[in-house]
């Protein structure tokens, strides 16, 4: 993606992303710092929607089945791809790790992510601490979160109290489903932290944290439903501030650990995902190694913590231009992409 990137012309630049999820802070970001801007959109709905906002220059209807010529027609037109939190859901994961566009951050990390275990062995290396995970449900001795591979939302996810519950249930159900993971349910507030990582300034900014709003664990069930955790939103939080530093070493240790085990670099956004415990030890049970949805929950007036790196309100689509501009005015775009 390096040569491609020598090719496009700077003053040309466009920045392009998926039409969904971050599409309107990521675009917004990027009109503010003055690149043309692209929304490819897999449907005619979606792409009605984006078509209404003077910041999008143009909107596309493509099948994002068929994302290499999508992609193709981007590196014609001069133009990064933004990659966000929905994105390897719609053109999936293979696509993704082959799209022949420059593409935002750590690319091979997707390959990392499609994975549960891998991808706790990445949080592992990170030395933060992460729910215990049980190879059988006969070592369980506590309260567990059954995860089924590839469950969107958490939909299909489900909680035993016990070893008893859980063997009881997963009888019932004729056996575990293919690549279950059974973790160690941590008792405590959700809490989602956003970084980003920045090659331009050499460092990792703690921006941003929240909430997500999800269905049944959320709802007013009244005992009437099992719990669920489909997203729904995003509520913004700020931190314990005594709680920073420890949540900014996270940040950077995943940073490093990426490096080790990946070996790439981190650029632009991540997230680490984790559950607060009353005794305020954190415990991260998932990341997400490109911009997350809680961000929006700071769209158009900045994130709390972008004012103590830049003396100004920030949000994460005008962070990631920040950079990108940057970026393109040292010489050093393909520190960004991959
Ligand atoms: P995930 O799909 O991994 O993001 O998980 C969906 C939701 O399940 C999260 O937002 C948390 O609220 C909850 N969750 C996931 N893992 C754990 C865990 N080990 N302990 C407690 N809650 C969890």
């Amino acid at each position: 993606m390096a040569q491609a990137l020598k090719r496009y012309d700077p003053d040309r630049l466009a920045v392009a992303t998926i039409a969904s999820h971050t599409a309107l802070q990521i675009l917004r970001g990027a009109k503010r710092y003055g690149f043309r801007t692209i929304a490819v959109a897999g449907s005619e709905r979606a792409a009605e929607f984006y078509r209404q906002f003077g910041f999008i220059d143009e909107v596309w209807r493509a099948d994002l089945g068929n994302f290499r010529k999508v992609a193709e027609s981007l590196v014609e037109s001069c133009a990064v791809l933004v990659p966000h939190g929905s994105y390897v859901e719609y053109v999936g994961w293979r696509q993704a790790l082959e799209a022949p566009v420059p593409t935002l951050g750590c690319r091979e990390l997707i390959a990392w992510e499609a994975d549960q275990r891998k991808k706790m062995l990445l949080l592992e290396r990170a030395g933060v601490q992460t729910p215990r995970v049980y190879r059988s449900a006969s070592e369980v001795d506590g309260p567990v979160i059954v995860k089924l591979p590839g469950a969107k939302g958490g939909r299909g996810y489900f909680i035993a109290r016990s070893r008893e519950e859980l063997e009881a249930r997963v009888r019932a159900s004729g056996g575990l489903a293919e690549g279950a993971v059974i973790q160690e349910y941590i008792i405590g507030v959700p809490a989602y932290y956003h970084y980003f990582a920045s090659p331009v300034y050499e460092r990792v900014e703690v921006f941003g944290a929240d909430v997500r709003y999800e269905s049944n664990v959320d709802g007013r069930t009244l005992g009437l439903a099992e719990p669920t955790f489909v997203v729904v939103g995003n509520l913004p939080l700020v931190l314990r501030e005594s709680l920073l530093p420890t949540v900014w070493r996270y940040g950077v240790q995943f940073a490093r650990a990426v490096e080790e085990l990946v070996g790439c670099s981190m650029a632009g956004p991540y997230c680490l995902e984790s559950i607060i415990r009353d005794d305020l030890t954190i415990v991260v049970f998932e990341f997400s190694g490109r911009i997350v949805a809680g961000t929006n929950t700071y769209m158009g007036y900045g994130s709390p913590y972008s004012v103590l790196y830049f003396d100004r309100p920030m949000d994460m689509g005008e962070r990631i231009a920040h950079e990108i501009r940057e970026a393109a005015r040292r010489g050093r775009l393909e520190r960004l992409f991959s």
